[in-house]
């Protein structure tokens, strides 16, 4: 009653809320080297030796659907997708904590084949569970992992060390992902409308596998350490290229340009997106959970990267007053906004 002002999610969205609370915590103790607002947070735990923590929480409902998601996939992807969190502070994940709220709908063997995928992602990216909570839950199923990392103090990689006349990377190929989504989505449709039809997956097999069963770019950042590389900057790309790019920008106080015909993308991504009638260069620059890198380097740093087979330079560092940009192919040259997922908006 004494406050009669509501703001609602919607008006502020997830970054709004976060920007809100971040207020709340100015980081006490002088260990906090990074508090909220980056992948992880980085804490000093020896001389030059640092620490990294990160959660990441799947609602069934927003951020997976049963009725296509394979539970072992669902566990690996939830494994993976920390993992990549603390690959993008360019630090090693070491080990996690699992949260896990059920149903009775569940039987245990259910829950195993989850577990069975969360110890292929340890497996795969070496690292140990070492704990976690259960409880009941009575509206689905929920997921929250907790990761644990190690680093060295000059080798961490912070949203916000771009530099003016950095160049801008990306690994792998983008929109793949959302572009898995929308067929799972369309498969689903299909099969509630006739549940006799099979699902024609067969040949979206790549950009399917990569909705649900994504990895964590650890391959690349073992091959910076073999390249004496360390990127001025990074983010993994969960939201979206766009949603990416223009927080490592806020982060690092820049500007950006990037290019249409630079950007990494998959035919099948482009056929599939065509197929939806969908614009392949937003389906790029939007489409979330890729889990790629995005980062940056110093120009004197381009032959480390030129020749690598999964690192794509699509663009570079401008100053904060030339806005962030992309130049289409048409020679547009058109700002790059963010249309990432918003959970508060539906
Ligand atoms: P990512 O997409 O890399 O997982 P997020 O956008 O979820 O990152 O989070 C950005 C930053 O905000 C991180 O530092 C994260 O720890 C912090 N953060 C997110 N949600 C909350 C919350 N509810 N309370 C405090 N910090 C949060
Ligand atoms: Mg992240």
């Amino acid at each position: 009653m004494n406050n009669p002002k509501r703001t609602e999610l919607s008006e502020i969205g997830e970054f709004g809320l976060i920007d809100r609370l971040k207020e709340f915590f100015p980081a006490k103790s002088s260990k906090i080297i990074k508090s909220i607002g980056d992948d992880a947070a980085v804490t000093k735990t020896a001389e030059n030796a640092i620490q990294f923590i990160s959660m990441d929480l799947l609602m069934e409902g927003v951020h997976f659907d049963l009725a296509y998601t394979p539970l072992k996939h669902l566990g690996y992807k939830s494994v993976a997708v920390n993992v990549s969190d603390i690959a993008a502070m360019n630090g090693t994940a070491s080990h996690i904590v699992v949260g896990i709220a059920l149903s009775n709908r569940f039987s245990v063997e259910a829950i195993e084949e989850l577990y069975m995928g969360m110890k292929l992602a340890c497996e795969a990216y070496s690292i140990d569970l070492v704990g976690g909570d259960t409880t009941s839950s009575r509206s689905g199923l929920g997921i929250s992992v907790t990761v644990v990392g190690e680093g060295r103090e000059e080798e961490a990689a912070y949203r916000s060390g771009a530099q003016i006349n950095d160049l801008i990377c990306v690994t792998g190929d983008l929109g793949a992902a959302f572009m898995g989504l929308q067929v799972l989505e369309r498969e689903k449709q299909v099969y509630l409308a006739n549940p006799d039809m099979q699902p024609e997956l067969l040949d979206k097999e790549y950009i399917v596998q990569r909705q649900l069963r994504p990895e964590a770019r650890v391959d690349v950042i073992k091959s910076f350490k073999t390249l004496g590389l360390k990127p001025s900057a990074m983010i993994d790309i969960s939201d979206g290229l766009a949603s990416e790019l223009l927080h490592i920008c806020k982060e690092s106080n820049v500007g950006a340009y990037i290019y249409e015909d630079k950007l990494p993308i998959d035919p099948m991504t482009f056929d599939t997106a065509r197929e939806f009638e969908l614009d392949p260069l937003t389906v790029m620059l939007n489409g979330g959970e890729d889990y790629e890198l995005l980062f940056t380097i110093a120009q004197s740093d381009y032959e480390k990267v030129r020749n690598h087979p999964d690192i794509s330079v699509i663009g570079y560092i401008k100053s904060a007053d030339e806005g962030v940009h992309i130049y289409t192919k048409g020679d547009h040259l058109v700002p790059v906004t963010a249309q990432g997922w918003n959970h508060f908006k539906s």
